[in-house]
């Protein structure tokens, strides 16, 4: 008698390098795609994510040969039922790592066999740890411990490796495009960007990135299969660290998943924030008066994305220009950005306000102009998305236009706040 399985999909929106869907092909005859629409999870997603979900989603469906199952509700009533109805023994997934995600499965493993196999990182967050057991919170030693850790060559997955059974009924998606080819966009990288990408990385105004990491962020592509791409050149060694944070930050995250709300260091509980809906107001539209700051939140107003650097420099701005709390911020980001990704995001936000991982905390204040200066030395990005300082010539562009606070008063400011909690 013919078996069924079933692959439910969450952050792994491939066929390629798959190695839960090597997993179902081993243990049944054939297997039904489920995809669920978790209304929890969609609450807290912003337009721009939730449609870039859809790309992805009608992407994969296509790989499926249109036999993709879309449903809408709690998982842990979806996926048993889905499964029942197929005659499935087991669930085949990739393993989240989140706080949500993890308590899910929990949720759903009490009701069906959860068969997980792979997760969306090189290393599988928890996995490496200190001689004495502990995790690392500091990211240089995670890294050496990282590289000789290692990860699995890539799975030989493809869409044949399954054999896709039609859904009895499905939901539709909004009509819209899907995605370009993602491996036809990483050689393009890889040959073009990628030699200079160590000198061009933290330079917003050159295209110098990848623009890897929505994509990154759904699993269309795993990171093993580019890890597995680079070479021993000064590029590929860089951007094997820039994946390496991406593991580094789920992993602080596994381990602490209280961090996703509250302070990592938990001496900042004490640290006296402002509350002023003004001046986050002017953040967030791109209203400080900080060119290099301003330009950021309207790229990210208009792309759904801003560029690592300025990221940075925006964070640094909000926490320690403006002594409001960071989670305003990261919460905004989520709202925005195409990438958001609850690791990467609240631990970017806490390396950027001194209350996470980094290692010299919080007295790196970022200089919103010599930062301007420094990255964007001829202007053009302040330019591009600031137009009312286009006709301003040069770095000149990056001098404060009627600023909302002086930042060499707020620096003090901060330093003194900081010096009020140490201890
Ligand atoms: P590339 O330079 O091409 O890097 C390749 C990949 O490495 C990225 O796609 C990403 O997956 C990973 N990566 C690079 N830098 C980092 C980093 N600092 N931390 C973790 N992973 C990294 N990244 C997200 O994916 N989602 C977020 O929600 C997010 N929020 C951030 C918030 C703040 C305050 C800061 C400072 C950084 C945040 N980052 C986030 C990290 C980083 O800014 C983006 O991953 C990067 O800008 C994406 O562009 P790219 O794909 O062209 O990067």
């Amino acid at each position: 008698m013919s078996s069924t399985t079933v692959v439910w999909f969450r952050r792994d929106l491939r066929v390629a390098d798959h190695p839960a869907l090597l997993a179902a092909a081993e243990g049944a005859d054939r297997a039904l795609g489920l995809f669920v629409l978790d209304p929890r999870l969609l609450r807290a997603s912003g337009t721009p994510r939730v449609e870039f979900l859809h790309r992805c989603l009608r992407d994969l469906d296509g790989k499926l040969g249109g036999r993709l199952m879309i449903a809408t509700g709690d998982p842990a009533e979806v996926v048993p039922r889905v499964a029942r109805s197929v005659g499935a023994q087991e669930v085949h997934v990739s393993a989240d790592a989140g706080p949500y995600g993890r308590e899910r499965d929990e949720a759903v493993a009490a009701e069906v066999e959860l068969v997980r196999s792979g997760s969306p990182y090189a290393v599988t967050p928890g996995r490496i740890t200190k001689s004495d057991g502990t995790p690392y919170r500091v990211f240089t030693p995670f890294k050496r411990a990282w590289e000789d850790h290692g990860w699995r060559a890539p799975a030989h997955t493809n869409r044949s490796t399954v054999d896709w059974v039609e859904p009895a009924k499905s939901e539709e998606l909004p009509a819209g495009e899907g995605l370009p080819d993602v491996t036809r966009l990483w050689r393009r990288f890889r040959d073009e960007k990628l030699p200079d990408y160590a000198e061009h990385r933290d330079r917003p105004d050159l295209d110098g990135t990848s623009r890897f990491s929505a994509f990154l962020k759904w699993g269309v592509v795993h990171p093993r299969t580019l890890l597995a791409d680079l070479g021993g050149d000064e590029g590929s060694r860089t951007f094997r660290s820039e994946l390496c944070w991406r593991d580094f930050y789920a992993d602080v995250l596994w381990h602490n998943p209280d961090s996703a709300r509250h302070n990592l260091d938990r001496r900042f509980d004490r640290m006296a924030l402002d509350e002023d809906g003004e001046r986050f107001a002017a953040w967030c539209e791109g209203r400080t008066g900080y060119p290099f700051v301003d330009a950021g939140m309207r790229q990210l107003l208009a792309e759904g994305w801003m560029h690592n650097r300025v990221r940075m420099v925006v964070a640094s701005f909000l926490v320690k220009d403006l002594h409001l709390p960071w989670w305003w911020g990261a919460r905004h980001f989520m709202r925005h950005l195409v990438d958001g990704d609850l690791a990467s995001n609240q631990h970017g936000w806490q390396w950027a306000a001194g209350t996470g991982t980094d290692a010299a905390p919080y007295f790196r204040v970022f200089n919103p102009v010599t930062q301007g200066e420094k990255f964007d030395p001829d202007g053009d990005y302040v330019r591009r998305y600031v137009p009312e300082l286009r006709d301003v010539p040069g770095r000149r562009v990056h001098r404060p236009h009627d600023p909302i606070v002086d930042h060499a008063e707020e620096r003090r400011e901060a330093l003194a706040r900081y010096e009020a909690i140490k201890g």
